[in-house]
């Protein structure tokens, strides 16, 4: 089997793999590793879980230090985009910790934070800068960042930029890029959308491939309960009292149902934290640190705020609601049995939800075993507590639900500010129809993926359709 040592990495990072107790590496980043040393464009569809950050990491740093230079002022070697600020930090500290004996640089560029220490950051020049394109196109427009030093340029989980509409920007900031540069694209799943953005950005590109497309992870125990939608706390809470249940995940479609999920269960003496784009970073930063240290047995996400966290140990992920997307049923149950271990998945699903249950067993090809909870008086019961203790969110219909709903609040201030005139100016959402102005053009309709079509609120639709549940 293939070592580390064998694939010709430059010995710091050998010594810091050594300090991490890693000798073999995973399969893409065996497969990954040569290709990125060489220069070449690549290709990778993994999950998050798979080692992929390390195995752009580890090539990128081999190469940077190879050819060591200063960064230009204000600007970096290798930009590496990321669609959440909780993934950034990951990659940045992977960044860091792999590279902790090479004297190169790193910072982290995203929004929830002030500008000037990023500025500062950026002043001297930095050689890897990881970034969220929302808080990297604000840098770009006031010219405390610009591109031209690019060498090496990442875009990490393509198909999640999709979905948080971060293709606009991704476009301008690529065509800011110096032509000659090396390009790498990973993403989970791929829909057309990012099958097409792969061929703009892609020069002949090695293509690596981990898992096969929206099949589920075979190790998880998967099932399905069916629930009234008003009795799933008590239902949530009676689960989770399980002494098997040592460290799980809760998945609520909306930022204001991570919140009452998460009251509800800490008021039923139960240790939860809610993590989601409401929250400061500070608030996600301790819900996380708390979770990781075993201190919080169940953390209550959205989507979005919960790609790409890297939490080993997960024994059950919830499904408190169904997700609109099947793919994300996928990357959601994906939070359990990592590196090897075994997992528990269970979802509820009220009637309403019925037609998201199809789509997910259409689309991972599977029927998930189901178990009917419904007319339980015991929790009929306890709901009565429930609503008293954290009253019931407002009633979206889940077909209606947009799953962006979870975009970081300063991207969605940015998306509301008025334009100040010129492309440049122009925030990310804007270009997605999104702005107050209402309807756009209809090229910018969000996710043209796989199974996005009709269910699917347009872009374009009213503001008022979205507010209820921002
Ligand atoms: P990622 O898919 O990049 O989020 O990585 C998932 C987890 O696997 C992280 O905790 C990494 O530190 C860990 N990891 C990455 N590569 C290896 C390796 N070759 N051996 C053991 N663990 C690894």
């Amino acid at each position: 089997m293939t070592q580390f040592s064998d694939l010709g990495l430059a010995k710091p990072l050998l010594k810091a793999l050594t300090d991490k107790g890693y000798t073999t590496p995973t399969p893409i980043q065996a497969q990954a590793i040569p290709t990125v040393m060489t220069g070449r464009d690549l290709l990778g569809i993994a999950q998050t879980g798979t080692g992929k950050t390390a195995a752009f990491a580890l090539p990128i740093l081999h190469r940077l230090a190879e050819d060591k230079k200063p960064a230009p002022r204000r600007g970096f070697r290798c930009l590496v985009l990321s669609p959440t600020r909780e993934l950034a930090t990951q990659i940045a500290d992977s960044f860091r910790d792999y590279g902790k004996h090479m004297g190169l640089t790193v910072a982290t560029i995203f929004g929830g934070v002030k500008y000037g220490p990023q500025m500062k950051a950026l002043a001297a020049g930095v050689d890897v800068v990881v970034a969220t394109p929302g808080r990297l196109m604000d840098h770009l427009g006031e010219k405390s960042a610009h591109l031209n030093g690019v060498e090496i340029f990442v875009l990490d989980e393509a198909d999640q930029m999709l979905d948080l509409g971060f293709v606009v920007p991704i476009r301008k900031i690529a065509s800011q890029l110096p032509k000659e540069r090396q390009n790498l694209f990973f993403s989970a799943t791929m829909p057309n959308e990012i099958g097409k953005l792969a061929g703009e950005l892609l020069k002949n590109p090695a293509q690596v491939s981990v898992t096969p497309q929206a099949t589920t992870v075979e190790r998880i125990q998967q099932s399905l309960i069916f629930i009234e939608a008003q009795r799933k706390r008590p239902l949530l809470a009676e689960l989770l009292a399980d002494s098997a249940v040592e460290r799980s995940i809760v998945f609520t479609r909306t930022k204001r149902g991570a919140d009452r999920v998460a009251k509800y269960l800490v008021a039923s003496g139960i240790e939860a934290a809610a993590i989601h784009g409401d929250k400061t970073q500070g608030q996600r930063e301790r819900a996380l640190a708390a979770f990781k240290a075993g201190q919080v047995k169940a953390l209550i996400a959205t989507d979005i705020a919960a790609r790409g966290i890297d939490v080993n140990d997960v024994s059950h992920v919830f499904n408190f609601e169904l997700p609109n997307v099947p793919e994300s049923y996928v990357h959601r149950i994906g939070r359990t049995a990592r590196k090897g271990k075994e997992g528990i998945a269970i979802s509820f699903c009220a009637d309403d939800e019925r037609t998201l249950l199809r789509d997910i067993q259409k689309a991972t090809r599977q029927t998930i075993p189901t178990f009917d909870r419904r007319n339980d008086k015991s929790l009929a019961a306890a709901a009565a507590v429930a609503d008293k203790l954290a009253p019931p969110e407002k009633y979206v219909d889940p077909r209606r639900a947009d799953p962006r709903n979870n975009v970081p609040a300063e991207l969605r201030r940015q998306r509301n500010r008025p334009a100040r005139g010129g492309d440049q100016a122009k925030s990310p959402g804007q270009g997605q129809g999104r702005g107050r102005n209402g309807p756009s053009n209809a090229a910018a309709k969000p996710a043209g993926g796989d199974y996005r079509g009709p269910k699917r609120v347009s872009a374009t639709a009213p503001a008022e359709r979205w507010n209820p549940i921002d």
